[in-house]
């Protein structure tokens, strides 16, 4: 959903050079650009042999334990980026996710979209923003995987208070390593003209050893982040226990929709690697789909069984159409549920005939909405094969705990 650009902040230019300066370089996020291994169990995870083979370097259920996976949404880094509120926001989020991180030590960590703001960018690279985003779970370790939400490369929106009389904050471009930073600058290097997904995508990844991400196929451009991971099982070194589908839901430089492309794409994947639908399969993308709306919770009545969730403070905003995907979902035995993230006063969870439809939780503090912030936790067992979820507060605290192996009414 849109972001509040209403913000009470003094405007002063001569905060805007050390506001970019702390918001690029804060003393919490890490400098690595591969990230370090993590001991013990985490360490199974990744492994790093021949290129060539799928499970040289492949997501896996350790043996005797679950898969545990934590759900960033919309922590909208960058948000207002000219002025005090909006870095101490950030710095705020990173407290959330430090937090969660560290209480839970999941396996694996998915940013459900909206990883920043950039249409608050005054910046020619927002990869800078976005690669503050993902340095708490870098810094600690967990592989990632990051899919686009409506935010992320939507084109930068001029403040009305910079026309006022305090007047446009002089231009700085990070990317310059200079001490007088608006020397020898090329109008290029300062154009605020946003980051396309595609540079957003290549940048994490070129830098970034423990991203699972990917632009997915070409064919399927302006949407990018159309993929599949697989986590093998502890037990046999090529058996897949469950496949991740991540799939970009638009909005920003294109509408807000799963187009019929993505659909097919969608179809011909799962054929490819699960054509008898044997292996469990659980969706991921920003923007709920329209039939969110049709299991949502009474505003009045608020969350009822089999519903699950704790807040319920607004309606869904979906995409603008259904362009077919909801129908292949239903018609696979194989696919649990699908989470999204985009509202950030609903965190509930929902049947809709046989699948689930979850929410996650607003991670940031950036965003609208001023909700306590928390993170969806996904926790996946072997054998037999069970999905746990439940929601784990900035505070410590657990709520909404529901069982998502299979629809139960
Ligand atoms: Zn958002």
């Amino acid at each position: 959903m849109s972001s509040s650009s209403s913000a009470s902040s003094l405007l002063h230019v001569t905060f805007f050079v050390a506001v970019l300066v702390l918001l690029l370089f804060p003393a919490s996020s890490s400098a690595s650009g591969s990230g370090g291994r993590r001991g013990g169990r985490q360490s199974d995870l990744l492994r790093l042999g021949a290129p060539e083979a799928e499970t040289a370097r492949a997501l896996r259920f350790s043996a005797g334990s679950a898969f545990k996976v934590a759900l960033f949404a919309d922590l909208h880094y960058g948000e207002n980026a000219w002025t005090t509120w909006g870095p101490a926001q950030d710095g705020n989020s990173d407290h959330v996710m430090a937090g969660v991180l560290d209480r839970e030590s999941p396996d694996f960590v998915i940013y459900l979209g909206d990883v920043i703001t950039a249409n608050n960018l005054p910046m020619a690279n927002a990869s800078l923003v976005w690669d503050r985003a993902i340095s708490p779970t870098r810094s600690r370790g967990i592989p990632w995987a990051t899919v686009f939400g409506n935010h992320d490369d939507a084109p930068f929106e001029w403040p009305p208070e910079w026309f006022s009389a305090a007047g446009v904050p002089r231009r700085v471009c990070p990317m310059v390593n200079s001490s007088c930073p608006t020397e020898n600058l090329s109008e290029e290097d300062c154009r605020f003209k946003g980051t396309s997904r595609l540079d957003l995508m290549a940048k994490e990844i070129e830098g970034n050893a423990l991203s699972f991400s990917s632009s997915g196929p070409i064919e399927l451009w302006p949407s990018v982040s159309n993929y599949v991971l697989k986590v093998f099982s502890s037990k046999d070194q090529d058996s897949v226990v469950v496949l991740l589908y991540f799939l970009d839901s638009g909005g920003g430089s294109y509408p807000e929709v799963i187009s019929n492309a993505q659909a097919q794409w969608f179809q011909q994947k799962t054929q490819e690697i699960n054509p008898d639908s044997t292996i469990p399969e659980i969706i991921f993308w920003h923007i709920p789909s329209r039939a969110y709306k049709r299991v949502a919770p009474s505003r009045i009545f608020g969350i009822r069984r089999p519903c699950v969730g704790s807040i319920n403070k607004e309606k869904v905003a979906p995409q603008e159409a259904e362009r077919g995907m909801m129908d292949i979902l239903l018609d696979r035995p194989s696919v649990k549920a699908v989470f999204a993230g985009h509202n950030h006063g609903l965190d509930w969870c929902c049947p809709y005939k046989k699948l689930w439809l979850c929410f996650a939780r607003h991670t940031g503090y950036g965003g609208y909405g001023d909700w306590p912030r928390g993170a969806r936790m996904l926790e996946m067992s072997e054998q037999p094969f069970a999905i746990r979820s439940w929601i784990r507060m900035e505070d410590g605290s657990q709520h909404s705990d529901v069982d998502l192996t299979c629809v139960t009414r």
